[in-house]
């Protein structure tokens, strides 16, 4: 017997009443023709807003061309993307994949293959930090560990342990010969807009040379321009070994990719991984012209001083509502209001202000514009946000 009663989608998400039919820049329109104010970007994805003209051509023309033909063949788009991440950052080599999970498994793979292959096969052990996300597979909700993410899902895949986040004499303590790899986003997303300061990331680096572990970043969220440097890590002048990125590189378009040096990916030999539709041809057509856009130093200066200025604008919005936020935080275009009261009220009040928000943990709402919002465009956001506060007790 069929359930009648049980939605069509599965329930695992609260969402809101709204459904939309287009997108321009950073406006989504909804069917019944309001338009919406969008800071949220399909959470930190939309780096270029919607519908960016650049990217509906490239989209397009390869759409006219050839869709898919696996990795069977070499992809010249996918090459293309590949070399000009290599070119802008400290990777020799890239995998593509179809998510942020997706990078995170493979970064996984490759420190357990790496070790393997080094003749050290028990050193297994990746370390990871509270209120870490690197996404909803068995081994991502393994490494971050939290109760939110595991309960009932039991039994995690082994070889991960959770360290406090930012306790730098922990992790001293924790680093031995066992340890495989460290896990790590530089500006934690999900757990809150919870930056690590510049000088934890240069002392994980170095404890990770002392003991030759492997230095994993969790890029997704933070990278691709989103802090006003193509990768959040460039501000502390420490480069990892391995690192994940998805979300904003596809602007849109399912894209992942894990980044590394060839130390760490030289045991990933012919045969030891692979996808269907990882780096397609549609996909790494997209992701090339975002690559292409984002990496232009006058574009990513930009980011950092609209970054800057919605910095300044939300700590005034702050100090005028004590009542409603407590604390700004994040980095360039990765804001982070920490509320005075429950964050799905302010996020609930602002879209009744027509302004878009995403809450994460820690009691925060987040801020993730298309890295292509306006000075106007942030102004008026700051406005929105203003009167949902003045809304809330
Ligand atoms: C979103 C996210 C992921 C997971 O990416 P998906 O594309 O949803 O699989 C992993 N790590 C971080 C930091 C993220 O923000």
């Amino acid at each position: 017997m069929k359930d009648a009663d049980f939605p069509p989608i599965l329930p695992t998400y609260a969402r809101a009443p709204l459904a939309f039919a287009r997108g321009e820049g950073v406006w989504l329109i909804e069917r019944d023709g309001r338009r919406f104010l969008d800071m949220t970007s399909g959470i930190g994805v939309n780096a270029l807003g919607h519908a960016h003209p650049a990217l509906v051509a490239a989209l397009t023309e390869q759409a006219g061309k050839l869709w898919h033909t696996s990795n069977l063949f070499n992809i010249p788009a996918q090459e293309a993307l590949a070399t000009a991440l290599v070119d802008h950052t400290f990777a020799d080599t890239v995998f593509f994949t179809n998510s942020g999970t997706e990078a995170l498994e493979l970064a996984v793979k490759m420190t357990r293959r790496h070790w393997h292959t080094a003749g050290d096969p028990a050193r297994q052990t990746i370390l990871a930090f509270d209120g870490a996300f690197h996404g909803r597979s068995m081994a991502a909700i393994s490494a971050a560990g939290s109760a939110k993410l595991t309960a009932g899902f039991g039994p995690l895949l082994p070889g991960f342990r959770q360290l406090p986040f930012g306790d730098h004499e922990t992790l001293e303590a924790a680093m031995d010969e066992t340890i495989a790899a460290v896990i790590v986003e530089p500006i934690q997303g999900e757990g809150g807009i919870r930056a690590l300061p510049d000088a934890c990331l240069k002392g994980l680096r170095a404890a990770c040379d002392r003991t030759g572990a492997l230095l994993i970043f969790d890029e997704v969220q933070c990278g691709m321009g989103r802090t006003g440097r193509l990768f959040a890590h460039e501000w502390a002048g420490v480069t990892p070994d391995i690192m994940m990125v998805a979300k904003g590189i596809g602007g849109g378009f399912p894209l992942g990719a894990t980044l590394a040096t060839a130390r760490a990916a030289r045991a990933m030999t012919a045969g030891t991984h692979g996808t269907t539709y990882g780096g397609n041809p549609l996909a790494c057509a997209v992701g090339a012209k975002v690559m292409e856009i984002v990496a232009d130093p006058g574009f990513l200066a930009e980011v950092a001083r609209k970054g800057a200025a919605l910095r300044q604008k939300l700590e005034g919005l702050a100090a005028a509502h004590p009542q409603v936020i407590a604390e700004v935080r994040g980095e360039g275009l990765m804001a982070g209001l920490k509320c005075a009261v429950p964050n799905t009220d302010l996020v609930a009040a602002a879209r009744d202000q027509h302004l878009l928000a995403v809450p994460a943990a820690d009691n925060v709402v987040r801020l993730l514009p298309p890295l292509t919002i306006t000075g106007d465009e942030l102004a008026e956001a700051v406005t929105r946000l203003d009167r949902a506060c003045t809304t809330l007790p």
